[in-house]
């Protein structure tokens, strides 16, 4: 299955990295979001660092140009209509991805193949919601998409071997390295990752450090780049409650119950980056802890 077209439904962080990403592969790319604001900010995030990677030799100025023009903003699934994959990378919210599924399927052909970049959410179940779990697979991205070189690819209990190869080509043609995770409660970096975050926030919530000195210490005590609460502001903290509770719930395991104060965030709207302020206050010029 030769996979040219491509969609990628949801505009937010990783939509947009990933559409950069496959459009700078040569793949020609719909990105849809139900959300228009949503799509303009894609737009100027995408050409920005593009330039950005430029700047830094990672790419070539003359590939930009191109690269964008392969990229075709819609509000609208019709436009999925004659893809050959279509990746889903909207909210961590099973209803939701379940209901974006239920409107994709009539839409494209039987051969399109379906894609999540769930952070979390069980393949084989998300395959179900389609009327082609044999097609389905999870293609997971990292965060910020275009610089980080790894991809899980987790098969459904009814991927087949066509689905799977193929998704293997794409994250080749994309230059990213994959990594093979059975389906498990958020695969394998999640699965090490967010509990240690989560654990991050129960320091903080019990009183044992700041957020500067829980952040100062794994940076240079576990030599970490980014410390846990400064990672999980950038991931979004909506995004890090919602695999715990994934976690929490599949795996039936009290080790992973989301920390309070990390509901008390979200329920805040206080998200991270993406809302201007989470465990850090983004608002001024310099991110200002906020405990
Ligand atoms: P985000 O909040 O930045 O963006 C989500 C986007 O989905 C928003 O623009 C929203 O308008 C859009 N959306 C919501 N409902 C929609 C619908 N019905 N149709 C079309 N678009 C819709 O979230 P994100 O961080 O980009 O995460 C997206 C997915 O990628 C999630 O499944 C998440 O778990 C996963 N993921 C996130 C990270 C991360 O670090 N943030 C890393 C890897 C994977």
């Amino acid at each position: 299955m030769g996979i040219e077209r491509v969609g990628v439904i949801g505009a937010g962080q990783m939509g947009t990295g990933i559409a950069h990403v496959l459009a700078l592969a040569g793949l020609d790319v719909v990105l849809e979001d139900v959300n228009a604001d949503a799509l303009s900010r894609a737009n100027a995030t995408i050409e920005k660092n593009m330039h950005r990677q430029a700047a830094r030799g990672l790419i070539k100025d003359d590939v930009i140009a191109p690269a964008l023009a392969r990229i075709h903003a819609s509000q609208n699934l019709d436009a999925m209509r004659d893809r050959d994959l279509v990746i889903e990378a909207a909210t961590e919210d099973e209803s939701v991805k379940r209901k974006i599924f239920q409107e994709l399927c009539p839409r494209i052909g039987p051969n399109t193949m379906i894609a999540s970049n769930t952070s979390s959410i069980s393949i084989t179940r998300l395959a179900a919601a389609t009327d082609r779990p044999e097609h389905f697979i999870g293609l997971h991205f990292m965060n910020p998409a275009p610089m980080m070189q790894l991809v899980e690819v987790i098969r459904g209990i009814a991927t087949d071997d066509n689905t799977f190869q193929a998704a293997l080509d794409v994250v080749k043609r994309a230059g990213k390295t994959a990594a093979y995770s059975e389906d498990f409660p958020a695969f394998i970096v999640n699965r090490i990752l967010m509990p240690m975050m989560n654990e991050a926030v129960y320091t903080l919530y019990e009183g044992v450090g700041n957020v500067e000195a829980i952040d100062t210490s794994m940076r240079l005590g576990a030599n970490h780049p980014m410390g846990p609460l400064q990672l999980a502001d950038f991931i979004g903290l909506d995004t890090c409650l919602s695999v715990m509770q994934v976690l929490y719930e599949g795996l039936a395991d009290s080790k992973y119950r989301p920390c309070p104060l990390l509901v008390k965030y979200v329920e805040a709207g206080w998200l991270g980056r993406k809302t201007g302020r989470g465990f850090y206050d983004y608002r001024g010029e310099h991110p200002v802890p906020t405990r």
